[in-house]
């Protein structure tokens, strides 16, 4: 049997219908089409071109308290630390702000953009395997919330800066649980061959040993097992009920415990998932970890950016395929569309599925027929859909990837020397351009020729 096409998974793609239906913030005007919240994108198109990014921070903030109410109702004393990749752009991280989230952090430039943002410091954690000398001296001197260590070595590298320093760490230890969050294999990281974490039978010992290493204060114990989890919550049940063990084995040792961390990784429908809701993952919490009497803390980052937003692309032209072979049949259709892999990377990555929608009124009644949707990038990876049930489609004519706020703009490139895509937020019925478009002199700013290359002759663009 053929493997399936990558791009063209099996059983039917949801309808344009059922993708509007479950995405309450998109809706179909009858004369201004495709809109986000009261905004019709055919509007933000004009006002900024295309590609484009569009957030509705009517989303973020529904979804923001959609997840706080989950966890209040299931009687959890929970912080959430939004995880900061998944969408990084200030006025995203503003929205979330104002909602009381904190940050989950994995850079420096990620802990300035939490700070710049008006998150505090008190509300900041910083994850990852590999943190520089650089970024772990300004977690500690913006003496931010918590520090996930991830092994043996890293504590004892921080615990000896911040000694010199004459600082106090406060470190969690974030253990790898192996578990199988049945993800794609790129986003999880649960599994004991994963770079993540520290082995559960070390965790005791080595938990010990930060509480007499100099310069730390242990507070708690971390997992995070992956990304886009759809598979129910039994893989999050799983590694909670190792964490409460965990947390078990460390009191009886008379060491301290102030606060259990349980990653992020809940699952969005992109096509016909059905990710288990905040409230399963609340009750998976609950059943788990709530007998500790501990606050617990939650690093959503998909579940809250990935559904509010969209990135917007015009068409450039439709091309036939080349005669198929055998002879007969009928030739591919290609939809060549003006974003490409360089903006949204998730289907090139991951052979994600994303929704795509024409904002014309008109072509959500028209006749539908198969068509890949592709970038112009010189890579066959620059595919965004095979087969994908489109109507006719003109040059200009608009169309948006779906379920796009998350791991969209955070992982874009310039690769072609295409310059980064602008980003807008929509809020009820006004909008503002909350990042411009990269100018082609950005594309050339800080490079210069070593003075031995004589310089081109003047002329031409520049
Ligand atoms: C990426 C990441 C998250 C967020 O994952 P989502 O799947 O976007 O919720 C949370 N915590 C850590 C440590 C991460 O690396």
């Amino acid at each position: 049997m053929a493997a399936p096409l990558p791009l063209a998974p099996q059983g039917e793609d949801p309808t344009f219908a059922e993708l509007l239906a479950g995405r309450p913030h998109l809706s179909l005007h009858p004369a201004e089409g495709l809109r986000v919240e009261e905004v019709p994108l055919a509007r933000i198109a004009q006002a900024v071109g295309t590609p484009a990014w569009v957030y509705s921070a009517g989303a973020l903030r529904s979804r923001a308290r959609a997840l706080k109410a989950a966890l209040s109702a299931a009687g959890l004393d929970a912080g959430i630390h939004y995880a900061v990749k998944a969408n990084a752009n200030l006025a995203v991280l503003r929205v979330l702000a104002e909602e009381g989230l904190g940050a989950d952090v994995v850079s420096e430039g990620e802990l300035r953009a939490a700070r710049r943002s008006g998150i505090p410091a008190s509300a900041i954690v910083f994850s990852g395997v590999g943190k520089t000398e650089r970024e772990l001296r300004l977690a500690l001197a913006e003496d931010i919330l918590q520090i996930n260590l991830e092994s043996a070595e890293e504590a004892e590298r921080l615990s000896a800066l911040a000694a010199s320093l004459g600082r106090v760490a406060r470190v969690a230890l974030r253990v790898n649980p192996d578990v199988d969050a049945r993800t794609h294999a790129k986003i999880t990281t649960g599994r004991s061959e994963n770079k993540f974490g520290v082995a559960l039978a070390e965790a005791p010992a080595l938990y010990a040993r930060l509480a007499a290493l100099p310069g730390l204060r242990p507070v708690g114990v971390a997992v995070h097992i992956g990304s886009q989890i759809t598979a129910g919550v039994s893989a999050f049940r799983d590694a909670y009920a190792a964490l409460a063990r965990l947390v078990g084995a460390l009191r009886a040792a008379g060491l301290p415990v102030e606060r259990v961390d349980c990653g992020g990784g809940l699952g969005i429908p992109y096509r016909d998932e059905t990710p288990p809701p905040p409230e399963a993952l609340a009750g998976a919490i609950r059943a788990t970890l709530g007998g500790l009497g501990l606050p617990v803390m939650l690093e959503p980052g998909r579940w809250i950016a990935g559904p509010a937003g969209v990135l917007l692309a015009s068409v450039i032209l439709q091309k036939q395929g080349a005669p198929p072979v055998p002879a007969g049949g009928p030739r591919r259709r290609f939809l060549v569309v003006d974003a490409a892999m360089n903006e949204l990377m998730r289907p090139a990555m991951y052979e994600a599925w994303h929704g795509i929608l024409p904002v014309a009124p008109a072509a959500h009644a028209a006749p539908l027929s198969p068509a890949d949707v592709v970038g112009p990038v010189c890579e066959t990876g620059d595919t965004f859909a095979r087969g994908r049930a489109l109507p006719a489609m003109e040059p200009g004519d608009l169309v948006a990837f779906l379920d796009a706020g998350a791991y969209g703009a955070t992982m874009s490139s310039t690769y072609n020397l295409r310059p980064l895509a602008p980003e807008v937020l929509v809020d009820g019925a006004r909008f503002a351009v909350v990042r411009d478009r990269q100018p082609h002199e950005a594309l050339f700013a800080g490079q210069r020729l070593p003075p031995w290359i004589g310089a081109p002759a003047p002329g031409g663009v520049s």
